[in-house]
Formats: C-alpha cells, sequence, structure tokens
C-alpha cells in the first residue's frame, strides 16, 4: 500500500528528541499517524508508548512496581491478583461514608483537603476507595446476567468498571467522592474539587472527552492522590494522567 503522507525531516527531528521516543516503535507511530493525521507527533509518541494504537486490554503488562505513589494501572497495566497495600489506613469517620481506607498518605491528603473543603462549606464523604482484586472482580461482573455473552457484557461494562486487576482502586490511593452520577460534576462538592483537589495532591483521573485515552467515560467523583508536586505539574499541562505517566514519570527517576 502506498503510504499517504511523507513525513518530513524537520518533523523526525522533532518526534526523535521527545525523551520518550522509542526507536523500537517507529513502524507503530508511523502506522498510528498515518490514521490520525490530526495528533501531534507529541501525541502519536504518548498514545502509542501507552498502547493506544491496539485495542483496550490488548498487551497487558504486570505492574512491576505496585507499591510506588506514582504507580500506572489502566487497561493495559494490570496489578498482580495478590497485590494489598501496605499501609491502608482508615479514613477520619467525619469524611468517611463507612470504613473506608486509602494509604497513609493518600488518607491524611483526603482528611486535609476534606477540612478545608468543610471551611468553605463543602461536605466530602469517601463513597469507595481501597478495592482488593477479589472485590473488583465482583463488582465488574455484578450487573451480568445469565442471557449475555461475556463478549457483550464486557462491551458496555468496559466502559464503566474496571477488571480485576485493572482498578486504581486497587493501589489504595484511589478515592470515590460524595456521589456516583456525572451530575456530581454541577454540584459545590463536584465544583469544588475540580478546581481545589490539585492543591492537595489529588487529581480527576477521568476527564470529559479523555475516554480514548483513559478508557473511561467521565467519572467526575474519582480522585486518585499522586502528591503535590504532580498534581501541580498536570493540573498546568492539562493533560491526563496516562499521558502524564508516559511523558514525566516512566524512565525518569523519581524525585
Ligand atoms: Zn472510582
Amino acid at each position: 500500500m502506498e503510504k499517504k503522507s511523507i513525513i518530513r525531516q524537520d518533523e523526525i527531528l522533532e518526534f526523535t528528541s521527545l525523551s520518550y521516543y522509542d526507536p523500537s516503535k517507529i513502524q507503530r507511530y508511523y502506522t498510528f499517524k498515518e490514521n490520525q493525521e490530526e495528533c501531534t507527533w507529541e501525541e502519536v509518541i504518548t498514545f502509542v508508548n501507552l498502547g493506544l494504537d491496539q485495542d483496550f486490554y490488548k498487551n497487558i503488562n504486570l505492574v512491576q512496581d505496585p507499591d510506588t505513589l506514582t504507580v500506572l494501572v489502566n487497561k493495559y497495566n494490570q496489578l498482580p491478583k495478590e497485590y494489598v497495600p501496605r499501609d491502608l489506613e482508615i479514613i477520619h469517620p467525619d469524611f468517611n461514608a463507612g470504613e473506608f481506607v486509602l494509604c497513609k498518605e493518600a488518607r491524611e491528603a483526603f482528611e486535609e483537603m476534606s477540612r478545608v473543603a468543610r471551611e468553605d462549606g463543602i461536605l466530602l464523604k469517601a463513597i469507595s476507595t481501597y478495592r482488593s482484586y477479589q472485590y473488583q472482580e465482583e463488582v465488574y461482573l455484578r450487573k451480568k446476567t445469565p442471557d449475555m455473552s461475556m463478549e457483550e457484557y464486557r462491551k458496555e461494562r468496559d466502559r464503566v468498571s474496571a477488571r480485576p486487576g485493572h482498578s486504581e482502586h486497587q493501589t489504595g490511593y484511589a478515592v470515590d467522592i460524595n456521589d456516583l452520577e456525572e451530575t456530581f460534576a454541577e454540584t459545590a462538592a463536584g465544583i469544588w474539587l475540580a478546581t481545589n483537589a490539585y492543591h492537595f495532591g489529588f487529581i480527576l483521573r477521568y476527564p470529559k472527552g479523555k475516554e480514548h485515552i483513559t478508557g473511561y467515560a467521565y467519572e467526575p467523583w474519582h480522585f486518585r492522590y499522586i502528591g503535590k508536586k504532580h498534581a501541580d505539574k498536570m493540573q498546568a499541562l492539562g493533560i491526563t494522567y496516562d499521558e502524564y505517566y508516559i511523558r514525566y514519570l516512566l524512565n525518569s527517576n523519581p524525585v
């Protein structure tokens, strides 16, 4: 087949100079660019490195560093079945709708954020946090009826629920806050979080209009703790965590 477009020399220089450019993926970059001409080279390299040139849940990596604060868990990166975070702690009852737990650092940051929000008249409560692999399996399969084939079921379910091992909730760094409805975005709490969460190290993990990158429909209630430094930087860049991870975290030494 004839190539649709010729890649100019200056373009080649532009993308090969990116720190996350991987020469072993060159053919995949070209193919992706041919099919998605509107993407910049920066996006092409990022998306292919994420694995987005293949379907979700294809070429799955088993996460090697599950205890790292900045661990990436998505539809291409799976946590080990037996993985349980080491320092789960129960959230203060004032900000907890049940017996929910987060990793120590995230638990402290969540409480700090919730106290500041309360001063602004906003009540934040954790309604889902750490989930084990086994519990996620149950959550994922919850809506399955016997007449549905697994393939049919996955097609719809994958948009809103993670397959076991692929849920960020298993890291102990993710928290669902107050309400699992898209309308949460327009509530005072939803607006407050979208505006302020990054000051406390939390980021909106599944933003609107980014399903092609994150693999999930908009979830204005789901926040991920990554620490203030990275949350600040991500907020300024306005990109998803998946993209941020490829560009700034993978292959660079944690600071
Ligand atoms: Zn969630």
